[in-house]
């Protein structure tokens, strides 16, 4: 039976979906998923993990996990992977927010030019953040955004830093320094720690979705249904993050912790896209000991401006053909059919060489 449905966000199609309700949500079977983006579904012989590929992506996933890999880089999802007689199914909230940017930025709508990158260096003044052998935090995340807007000015951004010196920024100010700048994107540096000595590696922030658990809550609490502005750009926010956590991680070779979602004062309130980089931690011996060194915080600098600009092409629309998104992305009307989408999506594959997977993802990947 094919039921007509629409995922209640402007960020996808109406399309043929037949989806299900677990523990009080909407998912959605991955063989639907599979349908949609022309992959081929693939379960593991013992059940417990399925991959969705083609000659362009690789996801991974498992049942009862929050944790996917697409092309080799770890997203947490909002909502762990149901299973139930054999089928899995993904939160239908994760395919609007989390997989449908990733997989298709260039459908990303309205997303602007990137003409400005904020640059907030965290903490600053009498607010250090973590403190290690080698310093305080905030001067760590201050040699981060000053490279990296050295490298951004040579390839011709305009570049805005929240803080410049060592002063202490009150966080809704830093927001609101983005907020006034047209096309401007916004990035948080900052650096963990952690009384675990097995914590260790990269991961990156965006903020979560309305309804959506902030960090490793297993289910939302009252203020995580309170709107805010941030949660305009949710598509934007996670193609961001999305671009520059892998080319973070690919650039340095630290654990991939995930690219994650919090409700972080700093990125809250936000009118433009943003995300927080947590660059390593000050607590760990190994990932201090590239941190401390020059050659390697360029290096991490870089990965972030490479993400940046990957980005920015990824989502330039201009490059797209004449059969723009809004055609496809209207939920008035007659919903479009899959087959629809399917030969329009042929149509345009000869376009979508600015899709993020080409210019952040590794090709080779492993199997199932
Ligand atoms: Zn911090």
């Amino acid at each position: 039976m094919l039921v007509l449905i629409s995922l209640s966000c402007p960020g996808i199609v109406w399309a043929d979906w037949r989806p299900a309700w677990f523990e009080g949500r909407r998912y959605v079977p991955m063989e639907d998923v599979a349908n949609f983006y022309d992959l081929r579904l693939k379960l593991s012989p013992n059940g417990r993990e399925f991959s969705l590929t083609s000659p362009r992506w690789n996801l991974l996933g498992r049942r009862d996990s929050k944790e996917l890999m697409i092309n080799g880089v770890k997203i947490i999802l909002c909502f762990p992977v149901h299973f139930q007689n054999g089928n899995f199914f993904l939160s239908s909230m994760d395919l609007v927010k989390i997989v449908e940017p990733i997989l298709r930025p260039q459908r990303i709508k309205n997303p602007g030019p990137v003409n400005t990158v904020v640059l907030d260096a965290g903490h600053g003044g009498y607010d250090t953040g973590a403190v290690c052998l080698y310093g305080p935090e905030k001067n760590f995340t201050l040699d981060i955004v000053r490279r990296a807007a050295q490298l951004l000015e040579q390839q011709g951004y305009q570049v805005r830093l929240t803080r410049t010196t060592d002063k202490f920024v009150p966080l809704g100010q830093r927001a609101a320094i983005a907020n006034q700048i047209p096309n401007s994107i916004f990035v948080s540096v900052h650096f963990n720690q952690s009384r675990s000595t097995m914590a260790r590696g990269v991961e990156t922030y965006c903020l979560a979705p309305l309804g959506v658990p902030s960090m490793d809550e297993a289910l939302a609490t009252h203020r995580d249904f309170k709107p805010c502005l941030g949660q305009e750009q949710d598509p934007q926010n996670t193609a961001l993050a999305t671009a520059i956590h892998a080319s973070v991680v690919r650039t340095l070779g630290l654990p991939d912790r995930g690219i994650k979602r919090a409700r972080y004062a700093v990125i809250r309130e936000l009118r433009v896209p943003g995300v927080l980089v947590e660059g390593g931690f000050l607590s760990d011996a190994a990932d201090l000991q590239k941190l401390a060194s020059s050659y390697y915080r360029e290096q991490l600098a870089k990965g972030i401006v490479q993400g940046i600009d990957n980005y920015r092409r990824a989502l330039d629309t201009k490059r797209q053909p004449s059969l723009s998104t809004k055609t496809l992305l209207t939920t008035s009307g007659p919903p479009p059919s899959l087959q629809n989408e399917r030969s329009l999506m042929k149509i345009m594959a000869p376009h979508l060489s600015s899709d993020l997977i080409g210019l952040i993802f590794p090709s080779s990947l492993p199997a199932l």
